[in-house]
């Protein structure tokens, strides 16, 4: 099949790249020509597993190309996905202006029945406005073709995506059932057909429950995380080990183990935006979500969890003392740094006066860009933080070990060469990687979540 992908980012590029390895014609479009020259040159914009593989194979075999050319991107699709951004507005609901932008340029250029699929996480109601802005362009050139608005969110994990994509949970898609959007139907059969036969199932419903269904998920999920954070600051104060309960609960079928780790919040471009859009859109409708709403000031509270600790072991004033931070993307296996916990605590440290020394597998550039916006009023603070080559570099004459993302080569350091390089031993860990009796026995100072009595 003919597919166009509006908007080239993590969910796009995998989305795109996905559908060309399963056999389809795949254009990808975006309005940013950096992005699109890395691609054409062979490079990958963004750090994701496998990714790089399935887009070289693809682009070889012909099935897959990027450009910026709207017009083409327009005539090629028969299906276009719409899978641009949709960051949080002021008022924390969905900023749809991409997503209407994308979908007057396809009721500009159509000029044959076309199925355009949102893609992008959008709030309850979203294929309305997108269809309506068609039908605008539509009526501005006299013309009368026919298309049809399905909502297909996409659940696939930074750090995991292509996997995610290709092995799907479950797919959600929603069409309306009209004519139009039963033809749709059709087609979204077809587009996914392979994956259906691998025997992946597809949720079929209404549009506005498809779209729901993103938000309540990745609101579930927050929920957990949140649930979980809460209860273990409130295990450090009785002398709990939060881990144990993790899996004395997690073992329950009907609880089960995801999503129960505690630690120093939840960030990301989805968790955050996504549980703020969804209390506005609550608001919108004069409907409470109380749960959500506590959900996210707990989130919130929790990016500060490693700034008290150190706050409460060394004072309000860090002048002259030296951390070394492990982790900066607000998850493993990714260089994403929306949202990311890493830079709440940098604020917190580089205005308490402390110097910082950074190491992240693959996040530092993504990282220096980020915070000279972060610092843009304060950049002289920016000299107080360098960043290191590799994890052990982060070390020496540090004070301190603050460990913010959970990516496995921290799990799996040597902590007496730890012990060795920092000048005092201590771990500040956000993300309880380590057994915090083997690191006691150690000789190491260990402050976690939700275990201080085992420490
Ligand atoms: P992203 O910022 O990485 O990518 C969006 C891309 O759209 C950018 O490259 C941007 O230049 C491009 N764009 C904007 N306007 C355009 C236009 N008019 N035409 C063509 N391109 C345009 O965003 P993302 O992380 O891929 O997220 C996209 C959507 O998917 C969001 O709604 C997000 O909530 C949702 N989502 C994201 C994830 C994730 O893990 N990142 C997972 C599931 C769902």
């Amino acid at each position: 099949m003919k597919i166009t992908i509006v908007g080239t980012g993590y969910v796009g590029l995998v989305t795109g790249a996905c559908l060309a390895e399963v056999g389809h014609d795949v254009f990808c479009l975006d309005v940013d020509q950096r992005k699109i020259d890395i691609l054409n040159g062979g490079g990958i914009p963004i750090h994701e597993p496998g990714l790089d593989v399935v887009v070289a194979r693809n682009v070889a075999a012909g099935r897959l190309r990027f450009s910026t050319d709207v017009a083409a991107s327009v005539a090629h699709g028969d299906v276009q996905f719409i899978a641009v951004g949709t960051p949080p507005d002021e008022d924390g609901s969905a900023d749809l202006k991409y997503v209407v932008a994308a979908a007057r340029n396809i009721g500009k250029h159509m000029t044959s029945f076309k199925v355009i699929v949102d893609k992008s996480t959008v709030p309850v109601g979203t294929a309305d406005r997108v269809s309506a802005a068609i039908a605008e362009e539509l009526k501005a050139r006299h013309s009368d073709l026919d298309y049809a608005v399905t909502s297909n969110p996409e659940f696939l994990k930074e750090g995991a995506a292509v996997v995610d994509f290709m092995k799907p949970d479950r797919l959600v898609i929603g069409h309306a059932n009209d004519a139009q959007g039963q033809r749709a139907q059709q087609v979204m059969r077809e587009v996914y057909a392979s994956f259906e036969a691998a025997g992946h199932k597809i949720y079929w419903m209404d549009v506005r429950s498809a779209e729901f269904t993103k938000y309540a998920a990745n609101a579930m999920l927050a929920t957990r995380i949140s649930f979980m954070n809460e209860l273990a600051n409130l295990a450090d104060k009785v002398g709990v080990d939060i881990d144990a309960v993790r899996q004395g609960i997690g073992s329950d079928p009907r609880i089960g183990p995801g999503f129960l780790m505690a630690g120093c919040g939840y960030g990301g471009s989805c968790f955050p935006k996504d549980v703020q859009a969804l209390v506005r859109t609550s608001q919108e409708y004069g409907h409470e979500l109380k749960i959500l709403q506590a959900v996210e000031d707990v989130n919130e509270n929790q990016k500060h969890v490693l700034g008290s600790k150190i706050f409460a072991k060394y004072g309000k004033d860090l002048h002259g003392l030296k951390f070394a931070l492990w982790g900066l993307a607000f998850k493993p296996d990714t260089d994403d740094m929306r949202a990311a916990s890493s830079r709440v605590l940098i604020q917190e440290l580089l205005h308490a006066g402390a110097d910082i020394v950074a190491f992240d597998p693959v996040a530092i550039e993504e990282a220096q860009r980020v915070l000279a916006l972060d610092f843009a009023d304060a950049p002289e603070l920016l000299k107080q933080i360098s960043f290191a080559a590799d994890p052990q570099a982060a070390l020496p004459e540090a004070d301190a070990l603050v460990i913010v993302t959970e990516w496995k080569t921290f799990r799996t350091a040597d902590l007496n060469q730890v012990k060795a390089s920092l000048k005092h031993a201590v771990i500040f860990d956000g993300r309880n990687l380590y057994d915090p009796r083997s690191v006691k026995s150690l000789g190491i100072e260990y402050h976690a979540i939700g275990r201080a009595v085992l420490t």
